[in-house]
């Protein structure tokens, strides 16, 4: 069955995952940008990465006829450097015309703090600017109710932000209701360790519905599964859900989502005169 992934950081990942992603259904997926594990020190080590994310990784994942999309900014883990933050963002605009790049992300809290929470403010902002579309990432703590509610007053608060024009990810049972009764996207990650589970994950499908809301891996280098999607896609098989609603869920709702964005060319089909560049 076709999919698509939208959150996982292939950077991170071999190309042995690209050929079983594609093996198990993978036609496209969007890797956020994130912490790479250590604070970067500079902005120019933020530059090679956007290079890495827009050229090098789409090449990788044509070769397994798989479309890669991108995001970017500076990570809520970084944030506490503002000064560098600043310097990163400003240099967003560089790459946001970039084949592949669909928007501002994946941006959000880490501790819930000050400056975190400005530089989330000035990330909404260049997004606003540049009519970008935009993908949060919630805190993991404990305190992630407080965390989304924080992100979710934000986005509310600025009068240019249209909620369906982003995606409130990292969801749970308890934070759901508070993306989709505002009118955003959202998107549940299934993790072997903490996050959901592809069961909870279907049973918050069979409690709140389909529309609006996607899953994924979230695969990166720490403990976590790049066919995560698959295994979401055989419980809700197993459950005896339809095919179309696991397609809505799996394919149609990401693309969806991925379709307004500013720079969207393409649908993704599979890239056979692409998968011929090498890499
Ligand atoms: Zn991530």
């Amino acid at each position: 069955m076709r999919y698509i992934d939208p959150h996982i950081h292939m950077i991170s990942r071999t190309t042995d995952d690209y050929a079983r992603m594609a093996y198990a259904g993978c036609v496209a997926i969007s890797e956020p940008a994130f912490w790479a594990g250590f604070d970067r020190g500079t902005a120019a080590g933020f530059h090679d990465y956007f290079r890495h994310l827009t050229e090098v990784e789409p090449k990788r994942a044509a070769q397994y006829h798989i479309r890669h999309y991108s995001w970017l900014c500076i990570n809520a883990k970084e944030a506490e450097n503002v000064a560098l933050s600043r310097d990163v963002i400003a240099m967003i605009p560089e790459f946001l015309g970039k084949p592949g790049v669909l928007g501002i992300g994946e941006i959000g809290l880490n501790k819930n703090t000050p400056n975190e929470a400005t530089v989330f403010q000035e990330h909404v902002d260049l997004a606003m600017k540049t009519n970008e579309l935009i993908l949060i990432h919630t805190p993991h703590l404990e305190d992630k109710f407080k965390g989304t509610r924080m992100i979710v007053d934000m986005l509310l608060g600025d009068r240019r932000v249209t909620p369906g024009r982003v995606c409130i990810d990292h969801v749970e049972e308890h934070t759901v209701r508070l993306a989709l009764d505002n009118g955003f996207w959202c998107g549940m990650t299934l993790y072997p360790v903490t996050k959901m589970t592809p069961s909870r994950a279907a049973d918050v499908i069979e409690m709140y519905g389909s529309d609006h809301i996607m899953v994924n891996s979230a695969g990166d280098w720490g403990r976590s599964d790049p066919l995560a999607v698959p295994e979401f896609i055989q419980e809700m098989k197993r459950r005896g859900h339809p095919a179309e609603v696991i397609d809505k869920v799996v394919y149609q709702n990401p693309l969806t989502f991925w379709k307004q964005a500013n720079n969207w060319k393409d649908e993704p089909a599979p890239a056979t005169a692409h998968a011929r560049g090498g890499y």
